[in-house]
């Protein structure tokens, strides 16, 4: 993209609105606009990590075997009240009524449309296991949306369901998807550890939540830095035991002080004091084991071995996606601005030309544009230098490719890596081989 005809609205002053410094980023660096409380638009450079933050969510839930849907945003109440969640869900809900007086709403989850179409398909326990998810907006009318896309009111999430034969079976399935969830976080770049949650209004047996490490966040955790090291990628998909279900803590809300109630206080004893660490954290991600509690109260089942009907076992397993693009920039920025892990980050590289109109800066930077200009942002801007380099830090490119007359001349450009601030004058060739190196 041009920077000088792209829809890249930078601030240059903190919008007052802001508290956090994620939200306040967001906005300076042009990734969304509020359109009405608690809801966001996203602007090119903010769905590109949008997208890029879903791609690998999708890419880790395919990998176990999860097949992806997409479900409406709008539900039918009727739906609700089979499983008698329509009253008790509360004001989160959306309740909306269409011409006809229907009564529909605005989904804030889908367990129920999931058990409804898995029992129009599924009837024999032949057919099970079955993991389907899908990355759709959500609505929760929450009593004080803040922080940006941290808690809106609409948000992106993806939620996936389970349904197995029997306990075991469903214990296995959580068991994988909480390995993917470790494996998805990884590969975003960023920390999140797993913590025994309790089970809320779901209701259930078996329920962990992920939070990303940022001194922002609203939760205060307790964890074991094995967990930090460990390297879930070389984990066989397959495990049927992952140690990270065994090791984690309850997280605590303010105030933030150790104290002996909060944290399960055996599993914290048996790891060894110098692994023992407490900070703060943002959930990011939750998933559940419960059992038949949909099945059985929408009746829906299917022919088990011996010939009769079976209520199958579920688990759900939501990631905020839009969510997790503030909870990213918490975990990773510094004074003057975004710093995007690899991953996620809306370009590679930009390219910043010192001196628009000199021949040799100009040809240069087409040539390296054109090599990929998906992955490239290109300030062909005739601002400031400093503007420039002060632009490219607050939208937090991993790589910036300087463009100056003088090492133009020779083929050189200057490479700036934004984590480290290390910078290096390298060829053409090597800004692009280390650039666009996956
Ligand atoms: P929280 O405790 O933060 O209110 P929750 O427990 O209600 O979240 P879940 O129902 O577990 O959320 O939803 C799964 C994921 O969706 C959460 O882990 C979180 O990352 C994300 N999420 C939930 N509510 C919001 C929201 N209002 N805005 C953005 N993301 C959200
Ligand atoms: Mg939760």
């Amino acid at each position: 993209m041009r920077l000088s005809r792209s829809f890249l609205p930078t601030l240059k002053e903190n919008p007052a609105e802001a508290q956090i410094v994620s939200h306040r980023l967001m906005l300076r660096a042009g990734l969304i606009r509020q359109t009405a409380s608690g809801i966001y638009a996203w602007l090119p450079a903010g769905l590109k990590v949008l997208r890029n933050i879903s791609q690998i969510v999708r890419e880790e839930q395919d990998r176990i075997g999860a097949q992806e849907v997409l479900m409406p945003t709008l539900q039918s109440a009727d739906l609700w009240k089979r499983s008698g969640r329509y009253d008790a869900y509360g004001p989160e809900m959306l309740r909306i009524q269409d011409r006809h007086k229907r009564e529909l709403l605005y989904g804030p989850t889908n367990e129920e449309m999931i058990t409804d179409l898995f029992g129009q398909a599924v009837k024999s326990y032949k057919d099970l296991p079955q993991m389907l998810y899908h990355i759709q907006w959500k609505f929760r009318d929450e009593v004080r949306p803040r922080f940006g896309v941290m808690r809106g009111r609409e948000f992106l999430m993806k939620d996936a369901y389970s349904f197995d034969l029997d306990y075991d079976s469903a214990v296995a399935t959580y068991r994988r998807m909480l390995l993917a969830y470790l494996r998805t976080f990884q590969r975003l770049g960023v920390r999140a550890v797993p913590m025994r949650a309790d089970t809320g209004p779901i209701g259930g047996e078996l329920s962990h939540e992920f939070l990303i490490l940022a001194p922002t966040g609203e939760s205060g955790v307790f964890y074991d830095a094995a967990l930090e090291e460990q390297d879930w990628l070389d984990e066989p998909v397959n495990v049927g035991d992952p140690k990270a279900l065994e090791v984690f803590y309850k997280r605590v809300t303010t105030p933030y002080a150790a104290t002996d109630e909060m944290h399960d206080t055996a599993a914290w004893d048996a790891v060894p004091e110098d692994r023992r660490r407490e900070g703060r954290g943002v959930e990011v991600g939750h998933i559940f084991h419960f059992g038949t509690k949909y099945t059985q109260s929408m009746d829906v089942t299917v022919s088990g071995p011996e010939g009769t009907p079976v209520y199958p076992e579920m688990g759900s397993y939501g990631i905020g996606v839009s969510r997790l693009a503030g909870a990213i920039i918490e975990a990773s920025h510094d004074d003057a601005g975004i710093i995007w892990p690899d991953a996620v980050a809306p370009f590679r590289a930009v390219i910043i030309n010192l001196k628009v109109g000199d021949e040799t800066c100009d040809a240069m930077c087409e040539q390296i544009y054109n090599t990929n200009i998906e992955a490239f942002l290109y300030d062909d801007r005739t601002d400031r230098a400093g503007a420039k380099f002060a632009d490219a830090d607050l939208m937090g490119h991993p790589w910036q490719i300087v463009v100056g007359p003088r090492s133009a001349k020779e083929g050189r450009v200057e490479l700036k890596r934004r984590a480290t601030g290390e910078r290096k004058e390298v060829s053409v060739e090597d800004a692009l081989a280390l650039v666009l190196a996956d």
